[in-house]
């Protein structure tokens, strides 16, 4: 059997209809922003090995951290000991978060550190005697992560549906100014917290919220003794433009879980952050179990740490945030000009460097393409045969490209996107009913 031939034998992929899965594109090895497939062909990496990686592949800071902790020791456990970088890491990101928040607990995915926020939420508010704050709120079409818990707060459909007698019982509320102040107002008393995803709600389709709503989240919260949890898993580290989303609009959360992009892209990790607070409310006589019972089994690792330090690292020394402006305004230029005028294009929703291209077979009506016809992913396999690996959600085309993407990789992402859209949706007006998105 070739390798083509074990994977299909061997290995089940997530978010994938195996009935369909073909010929698997298999990566051997990357430079820069490119991943090379066993034959050596080679795929800018348009949305960054699914959204973390910051500095591209193989970049030498990266790789040499990771090596230098494997000299010393690649695992221990954070149960009973510490460990050098975990403890240096948790350091640097304290020192990088929005005010207020002073402790660290680490895991190792996004959904991991949603999980330890809705549980540490919910032991706090019994441990400072609000067992009656019980319940949480989130977004209309949320996406915290696969494990029950996440999906729980989750609120796509489409992947959640399905669990839902396994879930607990989550309000839920629209993003907008309007309804939280009216959700927060009827049910502020039975809350332990708002979770959000800060300024884009990124599997939900790189959905843009309307400004000033963050800010209002955290001040409904306050006022309402809610925790706000912010899940900056997606949006941390660069990604909307700033450090971190909540940046943009000065606040600070109760708990912030960080993951994705911590590691630079290298290895599992995640961080849920929390206020003193918070932290505070978890101290007591062993005896009195206000311990939080919770760890997982790589929880704080080395390796993963240490990529995470050398990450802040490059940050510093390669001015990663101040050199991407440019680059924003590059992808906003370029996708006004290629993309968004094209007849099949709903809307370009862009956040720094969070961009959705919203399909539709019809503009004019807003008409969507239907579900099977699964036109992003066939969008996603005409520019994968132009040298650009993109993943889309649904009808929505994402680009989430590294922050090291140079103007040149700007212009043959977007270019390939256009081309690919063009040729997949066809290029003028909208095709009659029935024939939409047919090659
Ligand atoms: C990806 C994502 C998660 C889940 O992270 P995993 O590492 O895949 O578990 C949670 N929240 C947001 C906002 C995400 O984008």
């Amino acid at each position: 059997m070739n390798l083509s031939d074990k994977d299909k034998a061997y290995v089940w992929h997530p978010f994938t209809q195996m009935r369909e899965w073909t010929e698997p594109l298999i990566i051997e090895r990357a430079e820069g922003n490119e991943l090379i497939d066993i034959d050596g062909r080679r795929y800018l990496d348009g949305v960054s090995s699914l959204w973390v990686s910051i500095h591209g592949h193989r970049k030498r800071e990266l790789d040499d951290a990771v090596r230098a902790q494997l000299d010393k020791v690649a695992h221990s456990t954070l149960l009973g000991l510490s460990n050098v970088p975990s403890i240096e890491l948790a350091e640097r990101l304290i020192k990088i978060a929005p005010p207020g928040l002073g402790k660290v607990f680490y895991s190792d995915s996004g959904s991991t550190a949603v999980e330890v926020a809705l549980k540490i939420a919910f032991q706090y508010q019994r441990q400072r005697g609000r067992a009656d704050k019980r319940k949480f709120l989130a977004l209309t079409d949320a996406y915290h992560g696969d494990t029950v818990g996440a999906v729980s707060v989750g609120g796509i459909d489409l992947f959640h549906e399905i669990f839902h007698p396994l879930l607990f019982h989550v309000l839920r509320v629209a993003p907008t100014l309007e309804a939280l102040e009216h959700s927060l107002a009827a049910h502020g008393h039975e809350l332990a917290a708002l979770v959000i995803e800060p300024l884009v709600q990124g599997a939900a389709g790189m959905l843009l919220q309307p400004p000033g709503f963050l800010r209002a989240a955290r001040e409904l919260c306050r006022a309402h003794d809610v925790l706000l949890i912010c899940d900056e898993v997606a949006t941390g580290f660069g990604r909307t433009g700033t450090m971190f989303a909540c940046e943009q609009e000065g606040i600070s959360p109760d708990l912030l879980c960080l993951a994705k992009g911590i590691s630079g892209g290298y290895l599992p990790l995640a961080a849920t952050l929390v206020t003193d607070q918070i932290f505070g409310a978890f101290l007591g006589a062993q005896a009195d179990k206000r311990t939080f019972f919770h760890g997982h089994t790589y929880t704080g690792n080395p390796l993963a740490c240490a990529a995470g330090i050398a990450s802040l690292d490059l940050f510093v020394r390669e001015r990663v945030i101040e050199r991407m402006q440019p680059k924003i305004a590059r992808l906003a230029a370029r996708l006004g000009e290629h993309i968004a005028p094209l007849a099949h294009v709903l809307e370009v929703r862009q956040r720094g460097f969070m961009i959705g291209i919203e399909l539709v077979r019809n503009r004019a009506t807003r008409e969507p393409y239907d579900y099977d016809e699964a036109i992003g992913a066939r969008v996603c396999q005409a520019v994968c045969r132009r040298g650009v690996i993109l993943r889309p959600l649904g009808p929505v085309v994402v680009l989430l490209p590294p922050l090291s993407i140079t103007d040149e990789e700007i212009d043959r992402l977007v270019g390939a996107a256009r081309e690919s859209i063009v040729e997949v949706c066809g290029a003028t007006g909208p095709l009659p009913a029935g024939q939409g998105g047919s090659q």
